[in-house]
């Protein structure tokens, strides 16, 4: 025992501590828990499977899951694994052997000298979106982030006190925004600032000169250890043989850039629960190889062998073609179907596998802005009209979309969008897509729902 534990001294104080830290509250979790956000998008499973227990049949556009099987090349090197019995603990920073693919591919493709040891593996790309919220952050410093974005980007900022500043990307500007808009937001608080290109949930891919152009404002107004978390998550997902351009690569950034990718959607991968982001410091990398050991140790390393022959392989290449050439087929006529039912406009995406249709003319045609505004104000406040058709389009229609306010709150009043994807089989979205259509001419069936009112948030 230390002499400072050990010491009478130190008992009062200790004690102190504990009666001040302890106050009497009703609740059974804490302010902490309670303020953490979500992800919607698995939040409506029970809903879909209880439609489905009742016989329906759901068109799922809520999850960004691709539809195709994962690669045999990558399921025979598992197996193999599992044979040789690649099943105990492993370095909690990740394989060697997968550090060194990950680093070798990303230097190539972003022109960069990156080392395995700047680079951390996780249990998907998820992960580091909070543990560097936790690690950057003390209470009271700025976090910016894309909205619409992924919704784990806001989710956190109340978790660990941090303010939530959302950059508020406008459709007009393509889903994407100026180096202007992000240097009216950036203070001496500013800790991090993430960006998503392909973005979830709008599909805007941001050009090598919009990120040059965002890359002089951070260089001339972000604090030196502010860092940009660029989640590049979908960078095998583009369209129109765009090329993938990370803001790392421009000169000055890699300093401060965390670059932040996976297999989840790259190789089809969402099960296998890999992801890795590489620092920019060998520092920073410890740091989250220790927040790795304090919450789960280590990830399976036969997946993480599986993972290295993903990035390595030809062959999977050869897989990511036909993924992307799939997606895209689907994009066109999604588009182009979506854009042909009254009251919905949508842009065409240029990477990722999800639509962000405009429903505002959709929502007033249907009489739901008249209905949400007739709602009691702290149901108004739990819900949207975006949500309202959502609602109604999964419940009456048996379509499952995802609604406007799950890509950031903070400033989405007033904007009416859903998020499909489609990654989904091309038969069930064009029934998606009839369904769509005769959810946005149903007003009897409407008017319905709301009076019935079981599901309106
Ligand atoms: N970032 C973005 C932008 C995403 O859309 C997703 C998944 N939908 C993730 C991170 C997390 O991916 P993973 O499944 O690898 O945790």
């Amino acid at each position: 025992m230390s002499q400072a534990l050990a010491s009478p001294a130190a008992t009062p104080a200790i004690a102190s501590v504990r009666v001040t830290a302890t106050p009497l509250r009703e609740s059974l979790f804490s302010d902490r828990l309670l303020s953490l956000g979500s992800e919607n998008a698995f939040r409506i499973g029970p809903q879909i499977r209880e439609l489905e227990l009742q016989g329906h049949k759901i068109v799922k556009c809520n999850i960004g899951e691709p539809d195709f099987p994962l690669a045999k090349h990558i399921v025979d090197e598992i197996k193999r694994q599992l044979d040789a019995d690649l099943t105990h603990y492993c370095d909690p920073q990740g394989i060697l052997a997968l550090r060194e693919a990950i680093a070798t591919t990303m230097s190539a493709r972003r022109g960069l000298p990156i080392t395995p040891d700047r680079v951390v593996v996780f249990p998907g790309g998820k992960p580091p979106i909070g543990l560097a919220q936790e690690a950057y952050c003390n209470p009271g410093d700025e976090v910016i982030y894309p909205s619409p974005g992924f919704p784990i980007y806001e989710s956190f900022t109340a978790y660990v006190g941090a303010k939530p500043v959302p950059l508020h990307l406008r459709e007009e500007a393509g889903f994407s925004f100026t180096g202007a808009e992000l240097e009216r937001l950036i203070t001496d608080r500013t800790r991090l600032i993430y960006l998503n290109f392909p973005s979830n949930p709008t599909g805007g891919v941001a050009t090598r000169e919009q990120l040059e152009e965002i890359a002089q404002v951070i260089l001339k107004k972000a604090p030196a250890h502010a860092r940009i978390y660029s989640d590049e998550i979908y960078e095998d997902i583009l369209f129109d043989g765009h090329e993938h351009f990370s803001i790392a690569s421009v000169p000055g950034m890699a300093e401060r850039t965390i670059i932040v990718s996976g297999v989840s959607k790259s190789f089809s991968w969402t099960g296998g629960r890999i992801g890795w982001a590489v620092f920019p410091t060998v520092e920073e990398a410890q740091a989250f190889k220790n927040l790795n050991i304090n919450y789960f140790s280590c990830i399976p390393a036969y997946n993480q062998m599986g993972a290295a022959v993903a990035l390595t392989s030809p062959q999977s290449a050869v897989e990511q073609a036909k993924m992307r050439a799939a997606f895209q087929e689907r994009r066109d006529f999604m588009v182009e179907g979506l854009n042909a039912i009254p009251g919905i406009t949508c842009r065409k995406p240029g990477g990722a596998f999800y639509l962000f249709p405009n429903i505002s003319g959709l929502v007033e045609n249907l009489g739901v802005i008249a209905a949400y505004e007739k709602l009691p104000a702290a149901l108004q406040a739990r819900t949207s009209p975006a949500t309202l058709f959502q609602m109604f389009l999964l419940w009456r229609h048996h379509v499952a979309t995802m609604d406007r306010r799950s890509f950031g709150r903070h400033g989405s009043e007033g904007l009416h969008y859903l998020r499909l994807s489609i990654a989904t089989a091309s038969a069930d979205l064009r029934l998606g897509l009839e369904r769509i259509r005769a959810a946005a001419g149903d007003h009897a069936g409407f008017q319905d729902f709301m009076q019935e009112g079981a599901h309106l948030c």
